[in-house]
């Protein structure tokens, strides 16, 4: 579903990435783990098509289509979804207008019919529910004076109202408590489907415990230095970033 090859990101002139090779297949959910500075979010960003992330070489295809060509807005359309780690306040503008507006952008470019304002409520009610978010603060502009635990849970209840075919989670477990992070991983759990693919940035082990991955990536200075399955995120905790070729250590 999604392949990337020797994928080089420069930000700023820096070089970031430096040859990444990664293969999600559907229904499959991989995690992404690595100290600070390793260039996870760069990851998250370059594929979602952030302005800045400059690609000098290498490739990511979804469904074989050339992602790097799309703007951000054809990635959306194609299925990607990406949870920020610092998820933006949009002031002025109401979460649920937010919710409504970007719910039917999607439609529209896929030809399908818009939701109604009452199948929308109906919808994002439900959604809200699992998440544990309270109606009041979907009236409340978006992330403006939230709480960082409901500032990824409002990022989960977007994905869960887009329902896209790949999602990339950039440390949606940072700032959330225990709780949080049980409601966070059931939201993220509930999406899991044999169609769908997933990859989870973390920087700690804890999220997968919930959220149970099928392969685990080590990402130390700009490159996959390790690769495994669930196990590896145990081994990581047990022996910190710096066994793993990390020039710092966790
Ligand atoms: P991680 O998410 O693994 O903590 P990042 O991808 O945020 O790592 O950062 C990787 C490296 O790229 C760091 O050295 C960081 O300082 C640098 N970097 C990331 N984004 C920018 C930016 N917008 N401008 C300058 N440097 C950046
Ligand atoms: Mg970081
Ligand atoms: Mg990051």
């Amino acid at each position: 579903m999604l392949k990337i090859e020797n994928l080089h990101v420069e930000v700023d002139g820096k070089p970031i990435l430096k040859g990444i090779d990664l293969e999600v297949a559907a229904g499959e959910v991989h995690a992404i783990m690595g100290p600070n500075g390793a260039g996870k979010s760069t990851l998250a960003y370059a594929l979602a098509g952030r302005e800045g992330y400059e690609v000098t070489a290498g490739s990511a295809t979804f469904e074989g289509r050339d992602m790097l060509a799309m703007e951000p807005e054809e990635r959306a359309a194609a299925g990607l979804f990406l949870g920020f780690q610092y998820p933006v306040e949009i002031p002025g503008v109401a979460t649920l207008t937010f919710l409504k507006t970007s719910v039917n952008a999607l439609r529209r470019q896929r030809d399908e019919e818009e939701l109604s304002a009452l199948e929308f409520m109906k919808l994002v009610r439900e959604k809200a529910k699992d998440l544990d978010i309270a109606e009041a603060m979907l009236k409340r502009p978006v992330n403006v004076g939230f709480s960082g635990g409901e500032k990824k849970r409002n990022e989960i209840l977007q994905m869960a109202m887009l329902a896209p075919k790949f999602c990339l989670l950039d440390e949606t477990d940072s700032g959330l408590d225990i709780d949080a992070l049980k409601i966070v991983a059931d939201g993220v759990n509930a999406l899991r489907s044999p169609e769908r693919g997933m990859l989870v940035i973390t920087h700690y082990q804890r999220l997968l415990d919930h959220i149970v991955p099928d392969r685990v990536h080590v990402l130390a200075d700009g490159r996959i230095a390790k690769s495994g399955d669930k196990s590896l995120a145990l081994e990581l905790e047990e022996k910190g970033y710096a066994a793993f070729g990390a020039e710092k250590a966790a």
